[in-house]
């Protein structure tokens, strides 16, 4: 399928969008990845959807990326004896680790590790922060707070924890149980929620053993402090600006999603904006116009993907929520100043070959107005490479790997193709040849520049750069060394 922008659309799927029916129509509109959130999803659904999604798939004829959100410690408070309390601004209630049902002086905290972890003067913020809760004084298994804003607590609300770090780790449970069932499928990348530290994404690693490439959701402060290192140890990143949003002060989440834009793009790391994109959209079968600015914002600031969450997953447009997306990036992506705006953002080449390769061919491919720069990578480390210079010309990414073609769906501009492993020399200008003709990014007599690691089939080896002419039957009829 011919995209013609960069930036990648992730439509999050569930009851409004997980037939296959359904999904085929969101491919169509534009979805590049699709969310499966395991907080909703049983493992028989997730199953279903992944093989609807896999179908969709070969029906196209184009990868398709499928992220694999883990739901991660969501905390709540239990239960009180009349179902809700009515509280006001100066109200003390003592929260603690006795089950019985609650009332307006006390309320059971189920989760231990929040009564040990937390301190006076930290906050708790009580359903999507409607209620802030401020800690006074702490005891073996109880602590006292006082409400600084909110009008009522009620049963299971969930519970935000900006100021304190907790000692569990990011996976729980049910976190576990749900990764297992992950890792039998073909999935391609699995979302870490509320993570603290960059130690916490260590265990999923383990478990996945590479099979997925993980992506670290930030939304807690602690998370936001320590970016640099989560950056490090991730595969991919998302500004996940709803529990961000709720954590932090409203007004601090847009300048956070800069930096963090900013820092992935420094690192080349995969970086996704989240949440409320086109909210609206929920309900309307137009967006708003801070809506549509909101978007155009993440496409200028060059992110990988946006996403759509309750749009696509539970809304009653999900269509028209991927196809307004994808025609506000088609038209921000067309505005002059945007090349200029993402090439003045371009971070300087890292001293590795395969940096210093990825930029050439992007300079060159400008300088001699080439139609495409095609890409030959196994492991997807030459794709991501390509991707991280954000070059004016068009990516084609050709890997024998599936999962690799996959998982680079999530990747700035790259088009990916899965190609059997090239023979030789002249098999590789052939296959970069045709798959750029094919792929309707160049014409025959145009040229394209191919990046590859010689010898052959040798991961992290990018070593070359060729020319090659498009010949008048989609071959590569003359090609030279640069
Ligand atoms: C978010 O908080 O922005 C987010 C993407 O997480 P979830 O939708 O899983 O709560």
């Amino acid at each position: 399928m011919n995209r013609s922008r960069r930036v990648k659309i992730l439509a999050t799927l569930g009851p409004a969008s997980n037939s296959e029916e359904k999904i085929l129509q969101l491919a169509e509109a534009g979805a590049d990845v699709f969310r499966i959130n395991m907080s909703h999803a049983s493992h028989d659904l997730m199953r279903k959807t992944v093989k609807a999604i896999r179908n969709v798939e070969a029906k196209l004829g184009f990868p398709i990326g499928i992220l694999a959100d883990l739901q991660g410690p969501k905390h709540r408070l239990g239960k009180f004896r009349d179902g809700s309390v009515p509280i006001k601004k100066g109200h003390v209630i003592i929260l603690d680790s006795d089950p019985t049902p609650g009332d307006q002086k006390r309320v059971n905290l189920p989760h231990p590790e929040i009564l040990e972890a937390m301190k006076p003067g930290h906050r708790l913020l009580v359903n999507d922060g409607k209620v802030n809760l401020q800690v006074t004084e702490v005891g073996d298994g109880w602590a006292k707070t006082k409400v600084v804003s909110g009008t009522d607590l009620s049963d299971n609300k969930g519970v935000n924890l900006p100021d304190s770090e907790l000692k569990s780790g990011a996976l729980t449970q049910k976190d576990r149980k749900d990764l297992d069932a992950v890792l039998q499928e073909e999935i391609d990348w699995l979302a870490l929620s509320f993570i603290q530290r960059p130690e916490d994404l260590a265990e999923a690693r383990k478990i996945c053993q590479g099979k997925v490439g993980i992506l670290a959701k930030i939304e807690k402060p602690l998370a936001v402090e320590r970016l640099d290192e989560i950056i490090e140890q991730a595969d991919a990143i998302m500004v996940a600006r709803g529990d961000l949003g709720v954590e932090m002060p409203l007004e601090l989440v847009p300048s956070i999603q800069k930096k963090m834009i900013r820092k992935c793009r420094k690192a080349g790391r995969p970086v996704v904006v989240a949440t409320q994109m086109l909210e609206s959209m929920i309900t309307s079968p137009v967006p708003t116009r801070a809506e549509v600015s909101d978007v155009a914002n993440a496409v200028y600031e060059g992110a990988d993907a946006i996403m759509l969450s309750a749009e696509s997953a539970a809304g009653d447009y999900p269509v028209e929520a991927v196809s307004t997306m994808n025609s506000i990036a088609e038209s921000i992506e067309q505005d002059k100043g945007y090349l200029a705006t993402i090439a003045a953002q371009r971070p300087e080449p890292e001293s590795t070959g395969a940096d210093a390769i990825s930029f050439a061919a992007a300079e060159i491919a400008r300088t001699l107005d080439l139609a495409a720069i095609v890409c030959f990578t196994a492991s997807g480390s030459t794709g991501l490479r390509a991707s991280r210079t954000r070059p004016e010309k068009p990516i084609i990414a050709l890997s024998p790997v599936a999962a690799t073609a996959r998982r680079l769906a999530l990747s700035w501009g790259t088009k990916c193709v899965i190609t059997p492993d090239a023979t030789d020399l002249d098999d590789m200008v052939d296959k970069a040849c045709r798959r750029a003709y094919h792929e309707g990014v160049a014409r025959p007599g145009e040229r394209i520049i191919i990046s590859v690691g010689v010898p052959l089939r040798t991961p992290g080896s990018t070593n070359m750069l060729r020319i090659a002419y498009i010949g008048s039957d989609g071959k590569g009829s003359v090609h030279r060394s640069v």
